[in-house]
């Protein structure tokens, strides 16, 4: 399922909408605000189609196996998964977390651990 995002011309809060599919109308209302007035963000749209490309091709992680997490696009997908399930957003500090972990950023306290890391 597609993901717009919208950003609030009253207040520059973003939000994202899920549609049944492309091209199908959307009335976005700023949650923050109850604006009407959002315009479309397409950066984040791109990110999410590319990345629902990886899930189609690594399938199922229980199936996969092991090899599921070496591909760092896959960290986080099953909370975004149950966050989707339950109908919610997830919190903008998860998606982060989520987004530094897939660029190979890794935790405060995990990257001291890697020796040499610090010093490039
Ligand atoms: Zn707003």
């Amino acid at each position: 399922m597609p993901i717009y995002e919208y950003c609030c011309n009253a207040c520059q809060g973003k939000t994202s909408i899920f549609v049944k599919r492309i091209g199908a109308p959307v009335s976005p209302v700023c949650p923050a605000c109850g604006s009407q007035e959002m315009r479309r963000v397409l950066s984040r749209f791109a990110y999410h189609r590319s990345l629902a490309t990886v899930h189609e091709e690594s399938g199922d992680p229980e199936k996969a196996g092991p090899d599921y997490y070496k591909d760092p696009r896959n960290i986080g997908r099953w909370a975004e998964n149950k966050f989707k399930e339950m109908g919610m957003e997830m919190p903008s500090q998860v998606q982060d977390m989520i987004s530094a972990a897939r660029e190979g950023e890794l935790p405060g306290p995990v990257k001291e651990l890697q020796p040499g890391l610090s010093e490039v």
